[in-house]
């Protein structure tokens, strides 16, 4: 086979459980993430040799759940200039399945190029008996190298279902179909080879978002509503220059009278506030469960608390006086 037309796909790893190892092939729950490096990902998957020429970079070996700031902008930096080469075609990112949705939003807003990027991650360690790493790899790759997937936006490619970044969650702590886009649904499918788009993505993203990754993240914190809850936490957060609250809230975003007093007192401080829903489906509406004008709240529609936390740092970073057109149009 002539490999010198394949498309050339950059692979960057970044750690979680599809470079995670245990020392027994049975420990699915049992091991150390982020330890296999990305030359030996690639050789357990012989077949992506017929699917794309690989460049190859190992930017972080950390589990996910210690995903931090400062290593989202080294990344997205790394895309951005990998996508400007005329010899790259697209990016995959290995990732930890922990905060891969808002790893996966955030480069969904600050890539600036319509080439496909798209991450994947894996639910069993490569040492596990069934690792779903190999065939969740040898799937985005697939995904990055096809012409259809340019364009969309940052892609998830995960158990042979492809996600739009924007939409996507992890629901579960131990399946390998733990991501889902609740009510939204997949965009469409890779499987042996084949790339199936049944939908697309119509909120802006990449080329057409108005947001560039920073160096100078602003504090933003999400707090959850329960029974019972206390305005502590919002009042230490306060006191710590917090710059942006992301409640989430019970129900449509819904808020604890005590609680509630402790956030306005907040954005009457100048700290900019969120309404999301811990719920896990469904939208938070302006003015519906809480009065966001009189509140001086803002509401995030679909986007779950983590997600709209993304939205809000670069939204804050970026100097926006309306918020709620941004959590409107995003
Ligand atoms: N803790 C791991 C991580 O997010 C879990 C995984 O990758 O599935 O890095």
């Amino acid at each position: 086979m002539n490999t010198s037309s394949l498309p050339r796909i950059a692979v960057l790893a970044t750690g979680g459980t599809i470079a995670g190892s245990a020392g027994d092939a049975s420990k699915t729950a049992g091991y150390k993430a982020g330890v296999v490096g990305v030359d030996k990902l690639l050789d357990a998957v012989p077949a992506l040799g017929s699917v794309a020429r690989i460049h190859a970079e190992q930017i972080a070996s950390i589990d996910s759940k210690d995903m931090s700031v400062a290593l989202w902008t080294a990344l997205a930096s790394r895309i951005n200039e990998l996508l400007a080469q005329d010899d790259i075609d697209g990016v995959v990112v290995t990732h930890g399945t922990d905060t891969l949705e808002e790893t996966a939003y955030l480069l969904h807003l600050t890539v600036k190029h319509a080439k496909p990027v798209v991450l994947t991650a894996a639910m069993r360690p490569s040492t596990a008996l069934s690792a779903d790493g190999p065939l969740n790899l040898l799937n985005a790759v697939t995904v990055a190298a096809s012409k259809d997937a340019a364009g969309k936006g940052v892609l998830v490619a995960f158990n042979n279902q492809i996600h739009s970044a924007r939409d996507v969650t992890k629901t579960s702590t131990y399946a390998v179909d733990a991501f889902r886009s609740p009510e939204i649904g997949v965009l469409g499918f890779v499987q042996d080879g084949r790339v199936e788009f049944q939908r697309t993505v119509v909120r802006p993203h990449t080329v057409s978002s108005e947001f560039s990754v920073t160096d100078e993240w602003p504090m933003v914190e999400i707090v959850a509503s329960y029974a019972g809850v206390s305005r502590v936490t919002v009042d230490a957060l306060v006191a710590a220059g917090v710059r942006g609250i992301v409640v989430a809230g019970t129900g449509n975003g819904s808020m604890h009278a005590a609680f509630t007093q402790a956030l306005v007192d907040a954005v009457k401080q100048g700290v900019a506030m969120v309404r999301a829903s811990r719920v896990g489906s469904g939208h938070v509406m302006r003015n519906g469960a809480a009065n966001d004008d009189a509140l001086g709240s803002v509401s995030a529609g679909t986007l779950n608390p983590y997600k709209a936390r993304v939205l809000l740092m670069l939204a804050l970073a970026s100097g926006v006086d309306d918020l709620q057109r941004v959590f409107d149009t995003y």
